[in-house]
């Protein structure tokens, strides 16, 4: 028998010093049945649980199982058809996709383009089209590190539907679906949830659902069918498909967890660990990328000084100091650093971490 490596490595980090570690063992808890009572249970506490952290009272919420990803599709085949107009804010990689994602589902789309580390102009966006059937935005970019304002592009969308990517915002910044007019929201597991990858956190209010493609051309990610699937359908609870249960119970600890600590206590220290690895980096003369203002605390975006080998940075941040950090996306690709503190690691020490590391690898 060959014995696995072992890496010292741990994404949301061993221990009981780990706040998030409950999501992690719960993987590894014995199954139960996708039908057993306990289970159903905690899936009805994992969709309450999940309205708390969207800011919404919307019944149909509920996690996909797939990632962020099938999120974004689900939200345009249930709500646009073919030669319907999508107009679709563009700052960074995630906007693009969105674009990809509309234009597959046969819409129309009207992209409007924004400087990449800038946010979206609510007002530019909203004049582009007369009269979309859908706008939509990315809340936190994570190629760029840059925040949008959300609610104000929800005060302007007029008779449209607001779908909005909440991916890297959800359980890390502020977030208010209801309150900011968001129609159809997704997000992800893995970032400042803390949990592991391959579910997609999922919101949709009364109103968009009443406007959803009857027959979208996905079976799969079809809303009129998964209501039945988390026991909110018409008649009750039915087999749509085998509920992903690791996967739903880890989800459901990570969410208790975050909730015992307190949704704005959470902001709160993801806001605190940001603004210390940013400030930070500044005082090492580093320059940050998104603009002033906008910048997301728990993914900051950094510019690879000129002469600096970015890759090389990355491997021996990585192979000394057991610390991940992203390169650029798109264009910025070797020119930018993405530092992550999510989750768990919206903290302190990890900040500090990251910059005593850099100061080493930089020779600063
Ligand atoms: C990560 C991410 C996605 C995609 O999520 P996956 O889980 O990788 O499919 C979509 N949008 C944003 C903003 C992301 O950061």
């Amino acid at each position: 028998m060959t014995t696995p490596p072992v890496v010292e490595r741990h994404l949301f980090g061993p221990g009981p010093s780990n706040p998030y570690a409950e999501a992690t063992a719960a993987l590894g808890l014995p199954l139960l049945g996708h039908l057993d009572p306990e289970f159903l249970r905690i899936m009805d506490e994992t969709c309450a649980d999940l309205r708390t952290v969207w800011g919404t009272a919307n019944p149909r919420t509920l996690p996909l199982s797939a990632t962020g990803s099938a999120g974004m599709e689900a939200a345009f085949v249930n709500t646009v058809r073919p030669g319907d107009v999508a107009v679709v804010a563009v700052n960074g990689l995630f906007g693009e996709r969105m674009c990809e994602v509309a234009g597959r589902a046969g819409a129309e789309v009207v992209r409007v383009d924004h400087e990449w580390g800038r946010p979206i102009d609510p007002d530019r966006v909203a004049a582009a089209h007369p009269s979309p059937t859908v706008i939509a935005a990315v809340h936190a970019e994570t190629s760029t590190g840059v925040r949008s304002d959300i609610a104000a592009l929800g005060r302007l969308k007029g008779d449209a539907l607001l779908l909005t990517d909440a991916v890297t915002s959800i359980g890390g910044i502020e977030l208010r679906a209801d309150d900011w007019g968001i129609d159809v929201g997704y997000a992800g597991t893995q970032k400042c949830l803390g949990v592991a990858p391959g579910l997609a956190p999922f919101t949709i209010s009364d109103h968009a659902f009443a406007r959803r493609v009857p027959r979208p051309q996905s079976w799969y990610l079809d809303l009129g069918l998964l209501g039945g699937y988390v026991g909110g359908g018409a008649g009750g609870r039915t087999y749509h498909h085998t509920a992903p249960v690791a996967m739903v119970v880890s989800l459901h600890a990570g969410l208790r967890r975050i909730l015992s600590e307190g949704l704005e206590a959470v902001w709160a220290r993801h806001a605190e660990a940001g603004r210390l690895l940013q400030d930070g980096l500044q005082e090492l003369g580093l320059e940050l990328f998104a603009e002033e203002g906008y910048r997301l605390p728990e993914l900051t975006t950094v510019k690879v000084p000129d002469g600096v080998d970015s890759a090389a940075v990355r491997a021996e941040l990585l192979h000394r100091y057991d610390l991940e950090i992203g390169a650029g996306a798109g264009a910025y690709a070797g020119s930018v650093w993405r530092i992550g503190l999510m989750g768990r690691n919206a903290r302190p020490d990890a900040a500090l971490l990251v910059l005593a590391a850099l100061r080493d690898v930089l020779h600063r």
